[in-house]
This record gives structure tokens, C-alpha cells and sequence, in this order.
């Protein structure tokens, strides 16, 4: 199988592109296989360059198979370096690169032309590697031991910073290099925002708890959400929670290799419309998830990707009350010819602690 970097040159072939300069870390990552925080990798028609200074030469040489490892200096800068390549028009990634340091490469840059990549990096990365699939799986499995965990530790008195920090250190010391994103525990009222970070709010009888995390396990991210009760649910809160697992499960049951984001969107969306809750759904059904947590494709009204067999996307519809509460219930999957596998295995029924 063609490795990233083989597919990645192909695209700019296609592109009429002589070459591209790539540094966002996830794409360097990906290309490279480079983990470090600083460096350059430099892709032409023949060849493949990783540009890097002093504290990176050594590692990059050890992770970066099949790179010719350069070190800059102030006497020959990665623009001295570029300038030496045979490259006319070179990709730059248009999203991640800042005003300042566009203005820079094209003052110092001589006769090459910077051409946005336009994506072309976020798409391969759309479609992941059986190798990605189990890391991301990984990821996900440590998330679901975390959520176990975490149910023995929640009570009434406890603050959502202090669940967050447990949730945090578990995953962490079973095999996890950090968190995909800052935790979420939104109790009570403030279950109805939908990103409501841990606060030092105390966690109280009758709350819904919204946990929305996710771990890194060697680059790969993963991210879930589980809303619980704190003692008996409410009519009201059992009434959100079943239109909210409904259109999770129906969404699920559609999810396959083939349809497009916003069909997956629509049929969660119909569902919370139809029970009379459409305006407190008011974001996307999910996203791809990757090396980063929110990535291409995205799931969601405006949609416009086609699902494809090995994408990882999440589905995670979900109802904000203001005043009142939320839930979300997000699974990780992996998109199937005839389905989708899901990788988040933790139990979806109304867990009243
Ligand atoms: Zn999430
Ligand atoms: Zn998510």
C-alpha cells in the first residue's frame, strides 16, 4: 500500500504543483511521522526533505524514514534551502500558515509562485490506515475504562473539576499521552451548554452530568459523551433522554460508506425536530476524528463529504434546555461498506448514580 507521503505527492502532481512546504504538526506528522514541536517538511517531485534545527536533527533523523534531514541556521534558512530546490509553485497550507509568515516566505522566496494546498492534506487524511484505526481504537478503549472509573467516583459533593481531573489522570496513567481536548462536566443547569468545561460548580442530587472527553494514545485522538443522572431521573429528563438516544441509535443505524454528512445529520435532526426539540439541537451530528479531535468530514446540515470506508467520524446529536439541562450521547465509529463499526463501547441506557 501506498504510504501517506507517496499519496501525498501524487495529489500535488495532479495539482500542477512543483512542491510543497508543510509544518502544521498534525500534517508534518502525518507525512513525516516526525513528533517533535518544530520543523519543515519539504515535499518536491524527487524528493523529500525535513528541515529542522539544532534540537530536532537527531530525533528527526531517527522518525523521519526516508527524509533527507536538513538543519538551518542563520546562515542557511529553510527560505535559502527552498530557494535551492528546482520548484516553481509551491503548496503552503493556506489555513494554518499566519498573514506574517506568508508575507515572509513570498519576500524571501525568488520566483516561486505559493499556491494553497486547498485541503489536499485534509482530505487523505479523511480515510485512515488500519494502523490509525487501532490507535484511534485504543484511544477509545482507554475513554470507556475512564467512564467506568468515573462512576464510582461521582456523588453529590463532588465538583466537576475534581471529576475532570480524575477522568484526566486515569487515562493518563493507562497508557494515554494527554487529553484530546479540556474535559467536559457540565452539571445541572449548566448541562445545557453544550462545552461547558469542568467548573468548581458542586455536583448536586437530581443533576444531569454531561461528560464529554477523550484521550491521545501515540498521536491518535478519541472523543465520547455519556450524560448521567445524579439519583432518580426526573420525567422530564428520562423524556430528553430517550429523543436524545433515539436519534443517536437511528443516526448509527445509518451511518455507512457512501451517504453524505448531512444525511447522517438528517436523520438524527428529523427525529429531535419531530418530538418538538429541534431548536435545542443547534449544532452538527459529528466530525471526523484523527490526529486531531475535530477534523474532516464533518456530519452535520452543511455536510457536503461523502462517507467513505475507513473514515472515523463521531455521532452525537443532542438537547439544551436553558435553565434546565442537556444531554449528549456521542459514540466514535468507523464507517463501513455496509455500516458503521462502533468503537466506543461504553453502555448508552439512562445511568442513574
Ligand atoms: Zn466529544
Ligand atoms: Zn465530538
Amino acid at each position: 500500500m501506498k504510504n501517506n507521503l507517496d499519496r501525498f505527492r501524487e495529489k500535488l502532481i495532479q495539482e500542477g504543483l512543483d512542491g510543497a512546504v508543510v509544518y502544521k504538526p498534525e500534517n508534518r506528522r502525518y507525512l513525516s511521522g516526525f513528533t517533535g514541536s518544530s520543523g519543515y517538511v519539504v515535499v518536491t517531485r524527487d524528493k523529500n526533505l525535513f528541515i529542522t534545527d539544532f534540537r530536532y536533527v537527531e530525533q528527526a533523523s531517527k522518525q523521519c524514514e526516508g527524509f533527507e534531514v536538513l538543519k538551518h541556521t542563520e546562515d542557511r534558512t529553510v527560505y535559502d534551502i527552498l530557494n535551492e530546490l528546482n520548484v516553481d509553485k509551491l503548496g503552503f497550507e493556506e489555513e494554518f500558515v499566519t498573514f506574517m509568515q506568508y508575507e515572509k516566505f513570498n519576500n524571501k522566496l525568488q520566483d516561486m509562485e505559493l499556491v494553497p494546498l486547498k485541503g489536499i492534506i485534509n482530505k487523505l487524511r479523511m480515510i485512515k490506515s488500519d494502523d490509525e484505526i487501532k490507535k484511534i481504537e485504543k484511544a477509545a478503549n482507554i475513554a470507556d475504562e475512564a467512564f467506568k472509573h468515573i462512576l464510582d467516583i461521582i456523588k453529590p459533593g463532588i465538583t466537576e473539576w475534581e471529576v475532570s481531573l480524575e477522568l484526566e489522570g486515569f487515562m493518563k496513567k493507562s497508557g494515554a499521552t494527554g487529553t484530546s481536548f479540556e474535559s467536559i462536566v457540565a452539571s445541572g443547569k449548566r448541562s445545557s451548554l453544550p462545552h461547558g468545561v469542568a467548573s468548581q460548580k458542586v455536583i448536586e442530587k437530581g443533576d444531569f452530568v454531561t461528560l464529554d472527553f477523550g484521550c491521545v494514545y501515540d498521536g491518535y485522538c478519541s472523543d465520547m459523551t455519556r450524560t448521567i443522572v445524579i439519583g432518580k431521573a426526573s420525567d422530564k429528563q428520562k423524556e430528553i433522554y430517550e429523543i436524545v438516544l433515539e436519534a443517536q441509535e437511528s443516526a448509527l443505524k445509518y451511518i455507512k460508506s457512501g451517504i453524505k454528512g448531512f444525511e447522517a445529520d438528517k436523520i438524527a435532526r428529523e427525529i429531535i425536530n419531530d418530538e418538538g426539540y429541534g431548536e435545542y439541537f443547534g449544532h452538527g451530528l459529528g466530525h471526523g476524528v484523527g490526529l486531531e479531535v475535530h477534523e474532516a468530514p464533518r456530519l452535520s446540515p452543511i455536510g457536503k463529504d461523502t462517507l467513505e470506508t475507513n473514515m472515523v467520524v463521531t455521532d452525537e446529536p443532542g438537547i439544551y434546555i436553558h435553565d434546565f439541562g442537556g444531554v449528549r450521547i456521542e459514540d466514535l465509529v468507523v464507517v463501513t461498506k455496509d455500516g458503521c463499526k462502533v468503537l466506543s463501547k461504553s453502555p448508552k441506557n439512562l445511568i442513574e448514580l
